[in-house]
């Protein structure tokens, strides 16, 4: 039997210079390599020109350099562009751009599919295939980061988790890629924002580790009873133990906070429920976006009507809660929230 080639992307620089060393080459080879594979995205080897011949060919025996590879692109009439990614193992996942005034915003996957299956979300009927690593993250943000270039001219400013997955069930990989994306592409954490369902005990990590991106909870119910019913997750994740988590996170991680809110129709989506959610938005700063509900084959809710949700959301300003409406954007293509679900694959 052969043994599998090394993956190079999940060597950290330390592990690469003992390899060298052990080899009989200098370290600074290692930062050259470095160099190559995360600042040039240049996975093969023979390209990487100022290595001797010799060092190409040891590592070309002992190390495969994986990459993301952006294999299919759909264009919507509103703007926004689709992805589908292939990772190197086969599965595929996709990821969104969205253009809107002067802001360029990634949307990208954590996970291939997701194991919470909340009612309203075409990914979740795809159940867990597998946690992606932290490069094949920051491969999806290099690549639409490119894609923006291409397309409109510019480079994305605003990265958000809210692909395909739950990423706080990848803490480890999704804390990495973070840092990867700040330190290859220089992007500011204050830019990057994780989108979680709800991991309490996560969410008290991340206060705790002091990092320096946003955090969005996907909240949809005011109460215990309704999110129960559409979110399984919330059986173990309660809102009260949710809200001490976001307060602690508010406290020390310093990150903005935003609840999602997705208007259901006659489901959470009258004053009351506004009321409840004023009352939630009372311990700690933040941000409610209402999202406009996109529907999906496998779920029977509607969409909220446009008056409901414009009176939803001036209660809450009224109350003094920062509320937007969060038009849906790339239906069309299916590459609207909830949506992603590799129709095509
Ligand atoms: N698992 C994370 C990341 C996914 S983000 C999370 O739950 O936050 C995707 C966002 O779109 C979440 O807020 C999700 O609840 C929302 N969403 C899912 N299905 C939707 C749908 N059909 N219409 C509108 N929003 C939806």
């Amino acid at each position: 039997m052969t043994r599998g080639k090394e993956n190079l992307r999940l060597l950290d620089k330390e592990s690469l210079i003992s390899w060298l060393e052990q080899k009989g080459y200098p370290k600074f080879r290692a930062s050259q390599i470095f160099n190559w594979v995360w600042s040039q995205a240049v996975f093969d080897f023979d390209q990487m020109i100022n290595l001797p011949k010799n060092l190409r060919a040891k590592l070309k025996e002992e190390f495969d350099i994986p990459a993301v590879v952006m294999a299919d692109r759909q264009k919507s009439t509103d703007g926004t562009e689709k992805y589908g990614f292939r990772l190197h193992s086969g599965e595929w996942v996709e990821g969104v751009l969205i253009p809107a005034d002067d802001r360029y915003t990634a949307c990208i996957s954590s996970q291939a599919g997701c194991s919470l299956n909340c009612a309203f979300c075409a990914t979740g009927k795809l159940g867990l295939k597998r946690n992606l690593k932290a490069f094949e993250i920051y491969d999806q943000a290099r690549l639409v980061n490119e894609a923006s270039q291409e397309s409109f001219g510019r480079p994305l400013t605003n990265i958000v988790y809210m692909g395909m997955g739950e990423p706080l069930l990848n803490y480890t990989e999704v804390v990495k890629s973070i840092d990867l994306i700040t330190k290859t592409l220089e992007f500011s954490p204050r830019r990057i924002t994780v989108s979680t369902a709800g991991i309490a005990k996560a969410i008290h990590r991340l206060a705790d580790n002091e990092v320096r991106f946003n955090l969005a909870l996907s909240l949809h119910a005011p109460d215990d009873k309704k999110r129960s019913e559409i979110m399984a997750i919330n059986e173990t994740n309660s809102i009260d133990i949710l809200m001490n988590a976001l307060k602690a996170f508010s406290k020390k991680a310093k990150g903005k906070i935003t609840f999602e809110y997705v208007m259901l129709r006659g489901f959470n989506d009258t004053l009351q429920d506004a009321e409840k959610l004023v009352k939630l938005a009372s311990n700690f700063p933040v941000k409610v976006n209402l999202i406009e509900y996109n529907p999906i084959d496998q779920a029977q809710y509607k969409k909220a009507e446009k008056d409901t949700t414009f009176k939803f959301a001036e209660h809450l300003k009224n109350k003094g809660v920062m509320a937007n409406i969060r038009r849906s954007r790339g239906e069309d293509i299916d590459a609207a929230c909830g949506q992603l679900a590799n129709k095509r694959s």
